[in-house]
């Protein structure tokens, strides 16, 4: 959203309520002028500021947990946006109608506030420490994550700030701002206990005051009877500018001492109730407790980076890479993952050198071993060897014992079409979540020149709810560079209603007919794993395509995405986007509803 709101002329970014009336006054244009700001004091929040009779009004405009936008108490609304049409129309607890937006002056772009030019720093520094990722695995890391860890980090940006000095007593604070210079407003903060509740302490007249900060129910931070924050951040901020009940504004950060480092551990830190995900962070995410695991059962909120699947099993360079596995270091167990027409697929675990994975082991039937199977399966393998993405399930050795055996990361909650059927409530961010990561996974592909050939929501298996991988490469193909697709010699028992018009017509599959799987990928996810055509047979599918028809946009699915698959669904392959396209559009639509 907040990329979106960047370019309305009327929005100012991180300016103070008194900058947002000096502009509207300096406009001098009459009742009703109003312009958008940041919300200074509620992450993701905006505040209207409008004229009305000579005095200025300021509304917060709040992020609700459903991601939609209220003025407090006020109608929801999709966005900001759709919050000021409503009032140009409806005062509805408002001092005057909205008439006329208050446009910024030329060549001013909106005022970045200071955590923005933090952020990414603190970012990168967060996954690499905590992950231990560097290079794409990194990036890689950040690009699906990045709503999560900008939440994160706010929450935790201040453990970086030189004026935070953790859990220290009154008692040590006093000598820390009494050392050195004793400028009037030199200020401290320490953590008072764990339940998030911290002190302002502040030097007054060689005095040093101290101001509880406590937490309330729904997790903002405030000292008694002041101004609600969602970060202790925003509170340095804004105390730095106004004293507004302080007994002097905040001039100079106090500095810990030299070697000491703000940060708590992940166990002390406290938990705050608007950030769930950094609740589970401290009781259970920690990478050391899952190679304790004996299942890979994650917490419904881990991150992909938190699985044992996101980086390959052989990034850690004790453990020699080979394309075997030994069957005397394979175990496999009782449990059915799924079946197909080659035979089974079973969870089991692989001893590794250092570790032991959770595996699932493809078996060719013993009575299929015939040899065309049996060199499918080979030819499978060759491709998954060749791959190495987060987003992509990893073959991690060919097996060849009592049965031939395709040995690969396990994604427990199987499925993404099943698992939507049976998890309706599943929030459109989260499809959205997903489905973006498919999209990583497949420019990946089409950065190395495979074609999938096979992509649909039955192949996309899930690791956590909120971690999806690439599966499948049965049908799957490296294309020469120069020539960027692969001609299949006939037709073979295709997936017809997931091909784009030129494989069906001239048996050309190119990552551009991946393009088009992927849109309709997206129509399966978006309406919670429904067939696509359903009804249809392959035939009339086709039809209505050369027909210049398309599919419905499923119930509830938003316009955007809607928009990007029909884009997927371009006749022409040449006129289609590839997925170095598909996937930044749907990355910035991810950000704008999870931000
Ligand atoms: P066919 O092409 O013969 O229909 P298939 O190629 O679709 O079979 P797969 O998709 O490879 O077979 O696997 C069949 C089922 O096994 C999947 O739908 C899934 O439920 C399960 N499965 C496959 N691979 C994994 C994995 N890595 N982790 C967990 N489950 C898996």
């Amino acid at each position: 959203m907040a990329d979106t709101v960047n370019t309305l002329p009327f929005f100012y970014g991180n300016i103070t309520r008194e900058e947002a009336e000096d502009y509207l006054r300096q406009a001098n244009m009459g009742n009703g002028i109003y312009l958008l700001r940041q919300s200074r004091n509620y992450l993701g929040g905006f505040a209207l500021s409008v004229l009305h009779s000579g005095r200025c009004y300021h509304y917060t405009i709040e992020r609700e947990p459903n991601e939609m936008y209220a003025i407090a108490g006020g109608k929801s609304h999709r966005t900001p946006v759709d919050v000021i049409d409503y009032h140009s129309q409806e005062m509805d607890g408002l001092m005057c109608l909205l008439k006329k937006p208050c446009n910024r002056p030329k060549n001013m772009q909106p005022k970045m506030g200071p955590f923005e030019d933090l952020k990414e720093k603190l970012i990168r520094e967060y996954v690499k420490k905590t992950w231990n990722l560097q290079g794409a695995a990194l990036e890689q890391a950040i690009i699906s994550q990045r709503p999560q860890l900008e939440k994160l980090i706010s929450t935790t940006a201040h453990e970086q700030m030189p004026w935070f000095h953790g859990s220290i007593t009154r008692e040590d604070s006093e000598p820390r701002l009494q050392h050195g210079s004793r400028t009037n407003g030199k200020f401290l903060i320490r953590q008072r206990d764990s339940n998030g509740s911290y002190a302002l302490c502040l030097l007054h007249e060689r005095q040093v005051m101290h101001y509880r900060i406590d937490r309330d129910r729904t997790g903002k931070l405030s000292i008694p009877d002041g101004k609600k924050f969602d970060t202790l951040w925003q509170l340095v901020e804004h105390y730095s500018y106004k004293p507004d009940g302080l007994l002097r504004v905040l001039t100079e950060p106090c500095s810990r001492p030299d070697g000491e480092t703000g940060r708590l551990t992940r166990h002390q830190t406290p938990p705050g109730p608007m950030d769930p995900m950094r609740r589970e962070t401290n009781v259970s995410i920690t990478p050391s407790l899952f190679l304790e695991c004996d299942m890979a059962i994650y917490p419904s909120e881990a991150m992909p980076m938190d699985t044992e699947v996101y980086e390959s099993p052989y990034a850690d360079p004790d453990e020699l890479r080979s394309s075997t596995v030994d069957r005397n270091h394979l175990f496999l167990e009782d449990g059915e993952l799924g079946s197909g027409n080659f035979g089974t697929v079973i969870r089991g675990t692989y001893k590794m050198k250092k570790t032991e994975k959770q595996v699932a082991v493809k078996i060719l039937k013993n009575d299929d071993n015939n040899q065309s199977v049996h060199e499918e399966m080979l030819r499978e393998a060759n491709v998954m060897q060749q791959l190495d993405n987060p987003y992509i399930v990893r073959m991690i050795g060919i097996c060849e014992a009592e049965n031939l055996m395709l040995v690969m990361e396990l994604a427990e909650l199987g499925p993404l079409n099943k698992f939507l059927q049976k998890n309706k409530q599943t929030s459109i961010k989260n499809i959205t979540e997903l489905v973006h990561q498919v999209s990583m996974g497949m420019k990946y592909l089409e950065e190395h020149n495979f074609v999938h050939r096979d992509l649909a929501a039955r192949n996309v298996l899930l690791v956590t709810q909120h971690y999806a991988k690439i599966s499948d490469f049965g049908l799957s193909k490296a294309i020469a560079e120069e020539q960027n697709y692969y001609k299949a010699k006939g037709h073979g028992k295709w997936p017809v209603k997931w091909y784009a018009p030129e494989c069906i017509n001239y048996f050309k599959f190119s990552s551009k007919s991946d393009v088009w799987s992927f849109g309709v990928l997206m129509w399966e996810a978006y309406s919670y794993g429904q067939k696509p055509y359903k009804g249809l047979k392959g035939n009339d599918v086709m039809q209505m395509i050369e027909g210049g028809r398309r599919m419905e946009a499923p119930g509830n699915c938003p316009p955007e995405m809607y928009d990007l698959m029909r884009t997927c669904w371009t006749y022409k392959a040449d006129e289609r986007p590839g997925f170095k396209v598909v996937e930044p559009r749907l990355r910035d639509y991810y950000y704008d509803i999870a931000q």
